[in-house]
Formats: structure tokens, sequence, C-alpha cells
């Protein structure tokens, strides 16, 4: 209930606008965003790269409205592209389809993508398109195999353990080689597509990670580059100690080497256990979003976990 109230507020533009303004929700979600500008964004990279942790930035937006909107969003993506490129940080991008226009058209989201995939191989690095909710899983798989084609090798892609076709998906583009990042889901979805309960989408979480290493073992382990940027076949993007000791539990079984089975968290949670495993010799990479338009990612991080809604308010009485 509480969940897909908060996902519901992490749409409403009534809500957006009003909660922006408040200024001790820019407090609480500071938590969970690096800062408003790339020098914020630049300085956790920095951080996390000293501790041996290595990085996937996101310039924070979705669901731009205008086509000039998607420009500047494009244009914002190139940017951290050559700012990564000049000083060697272990960081590769992450972005999200609808905010470079794929709400708008489909074509200028393909030409939007096209260029970022040009400058990041010419700045030898990779791009993670993020997955969205369900009404754009489709076009995102399309859009990501017309890139392929065209030769862009540098991209990749995220799998939701929460929809029932995630599996079939799954096996279908390992086959053409691609690398995933495996999450459980963060968006409001139907019982008709997706897992209501919790203990399906963790019983499916390990199937897929499962799947993801057995085909890592099979095209030969490729490992993390020696740069941090381009992460291996299998990225296991979850804080649920359970899913990740099964991951590990499953590598060693099959011979998968520890650098070719990589972890991911997000920002501000968990980072006692990033720095565990990334001790332990695994590849971790935390997802770093900064940028002004942080109101839907942050309300997507109350809604996954009811505890931060305290958190939250208790910003309002710290005044
Ligand atoms: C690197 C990364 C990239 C992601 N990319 C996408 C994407 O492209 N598309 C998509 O749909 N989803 C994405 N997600 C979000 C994902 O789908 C989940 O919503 C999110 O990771 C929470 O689920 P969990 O796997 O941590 O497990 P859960 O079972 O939700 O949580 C396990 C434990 O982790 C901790 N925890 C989890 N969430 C929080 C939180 N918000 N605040 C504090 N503690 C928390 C708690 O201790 C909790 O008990 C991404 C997640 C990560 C880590």
């Amino acid at each position: 209930m509480l969940r897909s109230f908060l996902i519901y507020l992490s749409k409403a533009a009534w809500a957006q606008r009003m909660v922006t303004q408040w200024k001790f929700a820019w407090r609480a979600a500071s938590r969970f965003v690096a800062g408003e500008t790339i020098e914020d964004a630049l300085r956790v990279v920095r951080e996390l790269n000293a501790k041996g942790i290595n990085v996937t930035l996101d310039h924070l937006g979705e669901h731009t409205t205008s086509p000039e909107e998607a420009a500047q969003a494009t244009a914002d993506i190139l940017e951290i592209l050559d700012r990564l490129g000049q000083d060697g940080f272990r960081s590769n991008v992450s972005i999200k389809l609808t905010q470079i226009g794929l709400a708008l058209d489909e074509e200028l989201c393909a030409e939007n993508l096209e260029r970022i995939l040009a400058r990041a191989r010419e700045r030898k690095n990779f791009v993670r398109i993020d997955m969205e909710d369900s009404p754009y899983v489709d076009q995102t798989f399309a859009l990501y195999r017309r890139m392929r084609d065209k030769g862009y090798e540098n991209v990749g892609l995220v799998v939701q353990a929460y929809l029932y076709r995630s599996e079939e998906d799954t096996r279908a583009l390992l086959a053409e080689g691609a690398r995933f990042r495996l999450v459980k889901g963060a968006y409001k979805e139907p019982p008709e597509l997706a897992y209501p309960k919790k203990a399906d989408v963790n019983a499916n979480y390990d199937l897929l990670a499962k799947i993801l290493i057995d085909a890592a073992v099979e095209a030969g382990a490729p490992t993390i580059s020696a740069d941090g940027r381009i992460p291996p076949i299998p990225a296991i993007a979850t804080h649920d100690e359970a899913r990740i000791d099964f991951a590990r539990q499953y590598a060693r079984k099959v011979g998968l080497p520890n650098d070719a089975l990589e972890f991911q968290m997000l920002y501000g949670i968990r980072r006692d256990l990033q720095e565990r495993l990334a001790g332990e010799g695994y590849p971790v990479r935390v997802y770093v979003p900064y940028g002004t338009h942080w109101y839907p990612y942050f309300m997507r991080r109350l809604a996954e976990r009811p505890a931060n809604l305290w958190f939250f308010l208790s910003n309002l009485f710290r005044g």
C-alpha cells in the first residue's frame, strides 16, 4: 500500500512541485544523491575510487517533455563522458531512455542514444541503459539491438527480476552477447506482468543470477576491464545479502573467478557491504546519481524502504 502510494507520488507533478520546495526534502534526498552539479558528482567518484570502488554516474532526469529538453540531457551526458575520460576516473555512465526522448519520439531517442554511444566509444567508456517501467521494456530492447547492429558494443542492459518475461528476455539477449545488471525492479507493475510477492521476486532473482553466471562461464569468464569501466557480463545489483550470498556461492561452485562477477549498489545504501565485497576482491560499482531532477529517484528510494520515511521526516524536525 505505502509502496504503491509513494511510487504514485514519484510521478505526480503536484507532489513534485510541493516537495521540491521544502528545504528539508533536499537535505533528506542528499543521502542518496551526490549533489546538484557535475563537480559534486566527480568529488564522490574520486572518493569512491580511492576506496577501490568503481562508479556508474547517472545525471538525474527522466520523462523529458520536449525535444529541446532531451537534447539538453544528451549534451549533459556527453559532457560527463568527456570529463570522465580526461581524468581517468574508474566510472562509466547510466542513462534512462525517457531522459533522452523515448516517451516523445523513438527516432529522436535513437539519434540521441547513438550520439552518446559514439562519444562513449571515442572515450573508451561504457553506457548502461537503466530499465524503466513496463511500457518501455520492448522499446528499450529494440533500441539496444539497433545500436548493437550498428556495431556499438559498449552498451549494456538491465533486467528486472519482478517481471515474468525476464527469464526469456535474458536468455535471448545473452545469446546475442549482452551484459546485464540484475535488479529486483523499482516501479509499480500490475500482477499480470510482475510477481506481486517478494518471495517470488527473490526466487526469480536467484534464477536469473544463475543464468547470467552460467553465461559468463560459457563465454570464457570475461573480467572487468583494467580501467574499471567495462563491466563483466553479470552485475548483481542489490543490497539484499541473501541474494549476494547466493550469487557468490553459485559463482564459486561453477568456477567463475571473482573479477568476472560485479556487485552494484546505490549511493548512500549499505556502504559497509560495498567495502566488504571490494575487500574480498570482487569488483564493486556504486550507482551515483546527481543533478537537480532528484525528486522521482528519491521517492523510489523511500518506497523501497518505509523506514526511510522516518528518516525523511526527522529532517523536517531538525529544522
Ligand atoms: C546499482 C543499481 C541500479 C539499479 N537500477 C535499476 C534500474 O535500472 N531499474 C529498476 O527498475 N531498478 C533499478 N534498481 C533498483 C532495484 O530495482 C531495487 O528497487 C532496489 O535495489 C532495492 O531492492 P534490493 O535489491 O536492494 O532489495 P530489497 O529487498 O528491497 O532490500 C534489501 C535490503 O537492502 C536495504 N535497502 C534496500 N533499498 C533501500 C533503500 N532505498 N534505502 C535503504 N536501504 C535499502 C535494506 O536493508 C533492505 O532490507 C537499481 C538498484 C541498484 C542497486
